[in-house]
């Protein structure tokens, strides 16, 4: 039986590729007018990094993460996201040393063992953004900007920006004693999962996706009315920083980012038009998570985008992915020795960066002629014996049917003028 790509997989083939190169272009080039400098890390790591990094009481700890032992018997996982890996960077090449902030971004796949479904992969790829020891919600608001920014020159339009503050670890911990004494008695009622999450992480109980715990919770305290004094003004602070900006928000209560070193801001944009998974881009502030993985105390925030999703969006609003490139020219040959002078032309228009092609099934004229059709050139020359002899080409425009008597050195002009 033919082999198969592994489940929630899915190759990108080369009539996809230019809108994969669309955005990747794009995220770069706004990267670049917001100053975040592009960083890569490695596909695996030590899978230490991310139970500290991510946090044990996630589900992606618990169930999501694709670890194995090497030969070298250490036990190493694929990324599961790309903040862990960056912070690791940061902390390993002692860039926290210099003057801050370190604002990275990042293009990465990401390995997640989740039930495959429509926005929802095994592998899946990200963009992010990160800034590294700025506690200012001006760099909040900048993270939200650039994300906003972006997702506005993708053509994005029914999107929405949803805001909330997840308190610090000292209000945190007097909210998740209210909350875990409202759900206390509805413990029973609640999905296996959140009961799980009841001690370890209830928080996430707030955005479980069954309707039957949504009901519950739905009059459930709020960490927004919990918040200590600092938390409160800097969540105020974020809200004025945004209207400074022009960007819209909505303040729901409901984001939460249940770890114990995220701090303050949670954001996501979301949208109802790609179905269930509509959460497109999600972020916030972790001050607690580069001393978490080693490094000294110091803040960061940043968000995560998923490519997969921003595409199927982007397919939805009808947004412009710009064009596929396509061969501009075939030169096709009749005979062994005009092939000869055919591949010597290709390769003189192609150093001339002319995307120029030659059939290399050696089909006879009518067949590379065939060819040219379905690949869609726009020009076409035929070296036959006397081109070879006279030097005087035949340059075929077969969009217009338009023949023009040429001789090598004009061609590159002519293409080029249309
Ligand atoms: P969700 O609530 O949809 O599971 P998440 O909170 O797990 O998302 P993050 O870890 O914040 O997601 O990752 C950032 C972004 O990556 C998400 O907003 C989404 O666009 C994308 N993403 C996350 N998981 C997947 C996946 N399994 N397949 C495709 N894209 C994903
Ligand atoms: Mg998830």
């Amino acid at each position: 039986m033919a082999i198969k790509a592994p489940k929630g997989t899915k190759d990108m083939m080369p009539e996809d590729a230019y809108k994969w190169h669309y955005i990747e272009d794009a995220f770069f080039k706004i990267c670049d007018e917001y100053g975040f400098g592009e960083l890569r890390t490695p596909i695996f790591e030590d899978t230490n990094l991310f139970n500290r990094g991510v946090g044990e009481t996630t589900d992606i700890v618990q169930k999501e993460m694709y670890t194995f032992e090497d030969l070298g018997h250490r036990s190493i996982t694929l990324k599961p996201e790309g903040t862990s890996p960056a912070v690791r960077a940061f902390i390993e090449s002692k860039h926290f040393a210099d003057m801050q902030p370190s604002k990275y971004c990042y293009n990465t796949p990401c390995f997640r063992y989740e039930k495959p479904q429509a926005g929802r992969l095994r592998q899946f790829h990200q963009f992010g953004i990160e800034n590294f020891g700025a506690s200012s919600m001006m760099a909040d608001a900048e993270i939200i900007a650039m994300a906003d920014d972006f997702l506005k020159r993708m053509g994005i339009d029914e999107i929405e920006l949803h805001i909330n503050s997840v308190g610090c670890r000292e209000c945190r911990t007097k909210y998740r004693k209210a909350l875990q004494d409202f759900l206390r008695p509805h413990y029973d009622e609640l999905c296996s999962t959140c009961q799980s999450r009841f001690e370890t992480n209830p928080m996430r109980i707030l955005d479980c996706k069954s309707k039957d715990d949504q009901e519950i919770v739905k009059d459930a305290p709020l960490m927004v009315d919990y918040l200590c004094d600092d938390c409160r003004d800097a969540f105020e602070e974020l809200q004025e920083n945004l209207k400074a900006m022009d960007i819209q928000f909505k303040v729901d209560p409901k984001i939460v980012r249940g770890l114990d070193y995220y701090t303050k801001t949670a954001f996501e944009f979301v949208t109802t038009k790609i179905g269930a998974q509509g959460t497109v881009c999600g972020g916030g502030r972790y001050d607690h998570l580069i001393e978490e993985i080693g490094g000294p105390s110091m803040p960061g925030v940043g968000f995560g985008l998923g490519k997969e999703r921003l595409l199927m969006l982007m397919e939805m609003c009808g947004s412009d992915f710009g064009k596929p490139v396509q061969p501009e020219i075939m030169i096709a040959f009749i005979g062994n020795r005009a092939k000869h002078y055919a591949l010597n032309l290709v390769q003189y228009l192609r150093h001339n960066h002319v995307r120029a092609i030659v059939d290399t099934q050696e089909r006879n004229l009518k067949g590379q002629m065939k060819y040219s059709n379905k690949v869609g050139v726009k020009y076409s020359i035929v070296i036959g014996d006397d081109e070879i002899e006279s030097g005087e080409l035949t340059l075929k425009n077969m969009e217009t049917g338009e023949q023009t008597k040429i001789v090598k050195e004009e061609i590159l002009d002519k293409i080029r003028r249309g």
